[in-house]
């Protein structure tokens, strides 16, 4: 099977997922310094982490994704494994836009509950026209892992 390639998506280096880059951050509002919009300026120096080594769920061989959840086509972009609940495994979705559009956040829905992996998503805060560095989390997946996301998300703990 032909493996799936990135071009001409750039999602991950536009700052939709917040990355650091030689020790330079990038997130929403903020791509890499080194993104052009359509590829990157110094490809051949590029880091090894987390540049040669990051891969989005889309793009990974064996991919559970469906081919209309690439990320710049569908509007998020989803890592694999952000974290692990009570020995389960959580997925992250963080929109490539403002928010993931609500058919493809269904989907991804569908696929959470089919593979039973928690998922953790994100959108920009609708009353707010600034890009936030840190969305909104939510959590979709049994109540006891929606009520552990808000607990730790009340005391200000870092979920991942
Ligand atoms: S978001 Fe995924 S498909 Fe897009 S450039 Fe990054 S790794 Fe490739
Ligand atoms: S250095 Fe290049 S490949 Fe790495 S995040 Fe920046 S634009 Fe992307």
């Amino acid at each position: 099977m032909k493996s799936r390639q990135c071009q001409p998506c750039t999602a991950c280096c536009d700052g939709w997922v917040q990355i650091k880059v030689k020790g330079c951050e990038a997130y929403p509002g903020k791509p890499c310094p080194h993104s052009m919009g359509a590829g990157c300026d110094d490809y051949e120096n590029r880091p090894i982490d987390p540049c040669h080594k990051f891969e989005c769920a889309w793009v990974k061989k064996n991919s559970v994704l469906p081919i209309n959840l690439k990320p710049d086509e569908c509007g998020t972009l989803v890592i694999e494994s952000i974290l692990v609940w009570q020995g389960i495994t959580v997925d992250l979705a963080v929109p490539v836009g403002r928010e993931i559009p609500k058919k493809n956040l269904t989907q991804l829905m569908q696929l959470a509950e089919k593979n039973m992996r928690p998922l953790i998503y994100q959108q920009q805060d609708s009353k707010s026209k600034m890009l936030e560095k840190n969305p909104l989390t939510l959590a979709y997946g049994p109540p006891e892992f929606q009520q552990w996301v808000l607990e730790n998300q009340a005391k200000g703990r870092a979920l991942w």
